[in-house]
């Protein structure tokens, strides 16, 4: 063969193999597609998910990893990374519903899962039940003959209530129901809801795992490997699937989830404790708190109480809104997990879409403020909420 010409080679890069030498971590898979020599064993590859890799869409060696491991932390025998959060929700609820079913979820839920709810009977026939976290009896007394599927969460927002996992999976588990539990405010440090009777998994990465607020992702944990086929199959037809990228900085982030976790509880623990205190302060929810409805089963099922918590400022609305333009350190964003401290105004923000009823009915006040604790210094952060107060 003539040698290759220079528009040629600028095309064929070289890749030197690194067979002698294995990188410490978990280098970046750059590359959409992978090259195969034999046609029958990449058309192997296209169907199943343990095969060999073949095309991004599929899943990639950094997003593997990413996938193993949050699939280990949880105990399950298979995860599928997704763009995001809502991607893995999505994902898990479009793979496993049918029109003509009916789901039941828990009533306090995050503002986009609500959403998606609240969309699936005039989209997709799929009837919706709404029942008490904590309520096994209500959840038997809701279950149809067409119910085909259990949504919960570890740890609500705003008021961080904490769902009796054990006593609504049992119950799941006996009506042949498929219990999903989004699990991203816990982490898989705080709880690991298929120790509990789960199902399926699923998180926003965007928060507690990634850490750093730089990447949004998210991530469905089957608990068997025949749910872990079902959801990998409709992850790649809805084409939700993670960017390496984003799973690389996850998988970074990741590392040092102990010690973030660790520090956002002490610190949250230590800021609920003193709000609970302050003149200006009507309420502070956080499960560590025995004021706390949900203080009891935080207490059977967590370690610690995580890094989010909420207070009701006395002064209603206004106050709310003043208390936002005043901190300094802590910054008025949307999201949570990350290493900074941030605070926003639930009744104009992330639950705007709920009438004031709606509100009420969640126990969100004109005058609840959420904080999603960081990782800074406690006494700067009490010294920043203190001044706002004031
Ligand atoms: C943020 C969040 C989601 C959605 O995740 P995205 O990554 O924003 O799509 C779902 N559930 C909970 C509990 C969240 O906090």
């Amino acid at each position: 063969m003539t040698p290759l010409r220079p528009e040629t080679r600028t095309v064929h890069l070289p890749q030197p193999p690194v067979e002698q030498s294995r990188p410490i971590t978990m280098p970046l898979y750059q590359t959409s597609g992978f090259v195969f020599d034999d046609p029958a064993v990449m058309a192997d590859a296209m169907g199943r998910p343990d095969g060999p890799y073949v095309y991004g869409r599929y899943t990639n060696p950094t997003v593997r990893s990413l996938e193993q491991a949050v699939s280990d932390l949880e105990g399950g025998a298979g995860a599928v990374a997704t763009g995001s959060g809502m991607g893995a929700i999505n994902t898990v609820l479009l793979g496993l519903l049918r029109p003509g079913d009916h789901l039941i979820a828990q009533k306090s839920l995050y503002g986009g899962t609500a959403a998606v709810l609240n969309d699936l009977a005039a989209r997709f026939g799929v009837t919706v039940t709404h029942v008490p976290e904590n309520d096994p009896g209500a959840l038997r007394a809701a279950v149809r003959p067409e119910t085909k599927l259990l949504y919960l969460e570890t740890i609500s927002n705003p008021m961080v209530l904490v769902a009796d996992l054990p006593a609504m999976c049992a119950v799941a588990r006996e009506l042949g129901l498929v219990s999903v539990v989004d699990n991203t405010f816990a982490s898989p440090l705080l709880c690991r809801p298929i120790e509990h009777g789960a199902d399926i998994v699923v998180h926003s990465t965007t928060k507690y795992l990634s850490g750093h607020t730089d990447v949004v992702g998210g991530l469905a944990v089957a608990a068997t490997d025949e749910l872990y086929r079902k959801v990998w199959h409709h992850a790649i037809e809805l084409g939700a699937s993670a960017d390496p990228f984003a799973a690389w900085l996850t998988l970074r982030g990741m590392q040092t989830l102990a010690l973030r976790m660790e520090r956002h509880c002490s610190n949250a623990r230590l800021l609920a404790t003193r709000l609970a205190e302050h003149p200006a302060v009507a309420a502070v929810h956080w499960p560590g708190l025995p004021s706390h409805p949900s203080y009891e089963i935080a207490g059977k099922l967590l370690p610690d109480f995580g890094g989010v918590f909420s207070f009701d400022l006395k002064g209603g609305r206004a106050a709310g809104e003043r208390f936002m333009r005043s901190v300094r350190l802590a910054l008025l964003a949307p999201s949570l997990g990350g290493v900074e401290t941030l605070t926003l105004h639930p009744a104009t923000t992330s639950h705007r879409s709920l009438g004031a009823e709606e509100l009420a009915r969640h126990g969100i006040g004109e005058g609840t403020v959420r904080v999603a604790v960081g990782i800074e210094h406690p006494e700067d952060l009490w010294a920043d909420i203190e001044q706002a107060l004031a």
